[in-house]
């Protein structure tokens, strides 16, 4: 039956190709009724971090892709002893050979700097000896084809194709060996990966073949670009999935979004859960062109899941923003029953939950947050002095039942005695009162927040 992996190396923040290659991994496992394995490749023993690989476990569980869904973690650097016994027997079957050449050696010989190890050492014969590489004898003839899922057939011919190294003077096996020994014997039957990995394959299917067994399916998933079309770096571009947590965005709307990156569903479908997309899914349809990351559609589709939330689980999903240390509140000023009753207005509002934080601030902050564009566009002293007036003077008046319809009349009302439309009307008591001059229904804002903090705060922006 099918087995895929995912393979990250525990050598930085896990990222939005990360996680696009789990979830096509995943995809095709459950389909089959297969297994995903978690292998850790972690033989880069000077880059790889132990909090790197908790944070792979973490981003994992976040996607959906929790400890009971996959098979492992293994650790890479566990089969130590299996990459070594491979590489001996690659030897013993004349596959492989020793090589003591130095780099200078192979750079003084050839003219052309991009043409690979020169195959000097093939027919030497040398025997093993601390020192020496074991390089692998790429067979005559060729080409190797890959028939790959997505991109469909590539050669590679044996002449562009070098003697490659794959176990290190001191014994050390190299990643490429490693990494197909340890799919040989977990069984791998689908290796679903990025594309920057395709240069690696032919060497990788020599190797299967080399080792007895049946190269697997391969399947190059395109890279990803951002909105320049350039390959999403960590430095340029936003690519840690802890950062998309942090800001808000749900993961539901995280997988969904990366499951469109190169297929559809068809139909036009865009938004759609995992599971539904399940069975639908088929590697032969993914577009083998770069893929863009386009964080505003993301955003989109993350303000469609939101909304889609019950109220309940809105809230619940935003409490640890509204509990966080850097709220601009005091704790103690946070009132969860004012919360409840503003969030069906912010739900609808916000494209991820930290932007919760803005949009309430106002009812549990002393004063306002000030934005200086905001008062200098609504501040205008002729519209704005007399408009406060009005409104102050009919907010203190205690016949005003100090609810969202009345309180919208009497500043409906306020505003036409000026010869202002309600919208007009309504833009310095917005920015007096929550400080921006966009944010929630400001009459549902100001039920809630009270009369007696209103009118000071209409007091305090007349002063
Ligand atoms: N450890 C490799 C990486 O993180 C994965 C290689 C593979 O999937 O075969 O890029």
């Amino acid at each position: 039956s099918t087995r895929t992996r995912f393979a990250p190396s525990p050598t930085g923040m896990f990222h939005v190709g990360n996680a696009r290659s789990l979830l096509l991994n995943w995809v095709v496992a459950r389909q089959s009724g297969g297994a995903l394995v978690l292998r850790i490749e972690d033989t880069d023993a000077a880059r790889s971090r132990p909090e790197w690989t908790e944070g792979i476990l973490s981003a994992m569980a976040w996607l959906g892709v929790d400890a009971e869904k996959y098979e492992g973690p293994y650790s890479q650097s566990d089969y130590l002893d299996k990459h070594t016994e491979a590489a001996r027997r690659l030897f013993e079957k004349g596959l492989a050979y020793y090589c003591d050449c130095t780099r200078e050696q192979v750079q003084e010989r050839r003219d052309n700097p991009n043409l690979g190890y020169d195959g000097f050492c093939r027919d030497r014969d040398l025997a093993p000896a601390s020192g020496r590489a074991l390089r692998f004898r790429i067979p005559e003839g060729g080409p190797t084809v890959i028939e790959d899922r997505i991109r469909g057939r590539v050669e590679f011919p044996h002449e562009a194709l070098e003697d490659f190294v794959i176990a290190r003077g001191d014994g050390s096996p190299l990643f490429v060996l490693a990494n197909v020994v340890d799919d040989v014997e977990m069984g791998i039957t689908h290796v679903i990966r990025g594309e920057e990995h395709l240069s690696n394959t032919p060497k990788q299917q020599l190797l299967w073949e080399a080792l007895g067994h049946t190269p697997p399916v391969w399947a190059h998933a395109p890279v990803l670009v951002n909105e320049k079309r350039q390959k999403l770096s960590k430095r340029r571009d936003k690519v840690a999935m802890e950062s998309y947590r942090a800001e808000g965005f749900l993961p539901e709307a995280m997988v969904n979004y990366l499951m469109l990156l190169g297929w559809s569903p068809g139909d036009d479908r865009e938004i759609m859960p995992f599971d539904a997309m399940v069975p639908l899914f088929d590697l032969a349809d993914v577009n083998s062109s770069p893929a863009f990351f386009d964080e505003k559609k993301l955003r989109a589709f993350n303000g469609e899941y939101i909304r889609a939330l019950d109220p309940e689980d809105f809230a619940r999903r935003c409490a640890p923003y509204l509990r966080a240390e850097n709220v601009p509140w005091k704790a103690d000023d946070y009132d969860e029953a004012v919360f409840s009753a503003i969030a069906p207005l912010a739900q609808s509002r916000i494209a991820v939950l930290g932007e919760i934080v803005p949009n309430v601030d106002f009812l549990f902050l002393d004063e306002p947050v000030l934005d200086d564009r905001s008062w200098t566009k609504a501040m205008k002293p002729d519209v704005a002095v007399p408009m406060l007036t009005a409104a102050l003077e009919r907010f203190t008046d205690q016949a005003l039942a100090w609810e969202t319809d009345p309180l919208k009349n009497a500043l409906e009302e306020a505003g036409a005695a000026q010869g202002l439309k309600l919208g007009k009307a309504q833009a310095p008591v917005r920015v007096a009162v929550t400080g921006r001059t966009v944010g929630l229904p400001l009459f549902e804002s100001l039920e809630l927040l009270g009369r007696d903090r209103t009118v000071r705060r209409l007091r305090s922006a007349l002063a």
